[in-house]
């Protein structure tokens, strides 16, 4: 295993990777800003300014956090922690 500078997919931030022969590069902890959204089958990953967190703490991507269906969510979990 070798480590490498190399660059996070998701925010862009310059890390170090690990890189096995034969498997894809693993990108180190590094408090990454990007966040995956949360809606079933959505595979948008954003920074944190291009998303929508939750009161619970889920991250939404501007398209899917505005949904009303999921805004309800939201706020229904939030009552019930109250
Ligand atoms: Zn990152
Ligand atoms: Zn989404």
């Amino acid at each position: 295993m070798q480590r490498t500078q190399g660059r996070c997919p998701e925010c862009g931030e310059s890390v170090i990777v690990e890189v096995t022969e034969g498997e894809p590069g693993k990108v180190m902890e590094h408090g990454c800003e990007a966040r995956a959204c949360e809606y079933p089958d959505c595979s948008v990953i954003a920074l944190k300014e291009e998303m929508v967190q939750f009161a619970g703490g889920e991250w939404y991507c501007l398209g899917h956090g505005l949904l009303p269906d999921v805004v309800a969510k939201g706020e229904a979990r939030e009552r019930r922690k109250t």
